[in-house]
């Protein structure tokens, strides 16, 4: 059953349902047969889903899992990953794709537009969770935040007209305003560039908010201060195929900090 069969049934339902008063036996028959196309069709679609996700496993488990034996037996018992990741959620972006991390070698964290808010204990403590683990218990040594052409994040940050305006999402909006410092500098530096150059620009200073960002967490900070901790930007551009990487400017800091 093909997607526009599905939704011409929806509307024939529709219609159906409209007009119930004229509801016989004949069109509640009619109403069964078109639920029945509906399952089938919803039926077909997951299991799509889980031939893809099956595979997938298969696919990895024969030419991994079982190839490396000793690493999966090593990694059973602990994780000494050397890395802590920021990555956009974006499906185009994995980071165990684009830098070929083996199981074991990178902590990553992924959310939209790859954003570290500023340490704050009463809010986003998964953040908060997801980098006291593996700074503090996993001792990773490179911080890496990487962040990505045509980055749907970063476009609607840059397209928020107003910052006071009340959020047009439910999430989304207020989160990427996590990168609101990066937006204002872009449009005072560049506002005369295309929007879309603002954006490139915007998906790179947004990287440099979050690096500045990372200080204002007391056990980052520590780190870092003491050598034990480096922390690097980074911008993977899929349309040319290029990643730019550089280390934390330190002249780039938080605007305050919260202990
Ligand atoms: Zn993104």
């Amino acid at each position: 059953m093909s997607t526009e069969s599905y939704e011409d049934a929806l509307e024939r339902l529709g219609e159906l349902l409209s007009n119930k008063s004229d509801l016989g036996n004949k069109v509640a028959a009619k109403i069964k047969k078109l639920f029945g196309e509906l399952e089938e069709f919803e039926s077909k679609k997951s299991s799509d889903a889980v031939k893809q996700i099956k595979s997938g496993f298969i696919h990895f488990k024969n030419h991994k899992y079982l190839k490396n034996p000793s690493l999966f037996k090593a990694l059973a018992k602990s994780q000494n990953p050397k890395f802590l990741v920021f990555a956009c959620s974006d499906s185009r972006v994995s980071p165990s794709h684009i830098l070929n991390f083996q199981p074991g070698e990178a902590f990553i964290v992924r959310n939209i537009a790859n954003m570290v808010p500023l340490y704050d204990k009463t809010q986003h403590s998964g953040t908060g969770a997801a980098m006291e683990y593996p700074i503090t218990k996993l001792n990773v040594e490179t911080i890496l935040v990487i962040g990505h052409s045509r980055c749907g994040g970063i476009k609607g940050l840059m397209s928020i007209e107003d910052d006071s305006a009340p959020s047009r999402s439910v999430f989304v909006e207020d989160w990427v305003k996590i990168g609101t410092p990066a937006k204002n500098m872009i449009k005072q530096e560049y506002g005369d560039l295309s929007f879309e150059e603002q954006c490139t620009y915007c998906e790179k200073e947004a990287v440099n908010v979050t690096l500045g960002n990372l200080l204002s967490y007391p056990f980052v900070r520590e780190r870092v201060v003491k050598g034990k901790l480096s922390i690097r930007g980074a911008h993977y551009d899929f349309v040319n195929g290029t990643f730019e990487l550089w280390e934390l400017d330190v002249k780039t800091t938080p605007a305050c900090f919260f202990s």
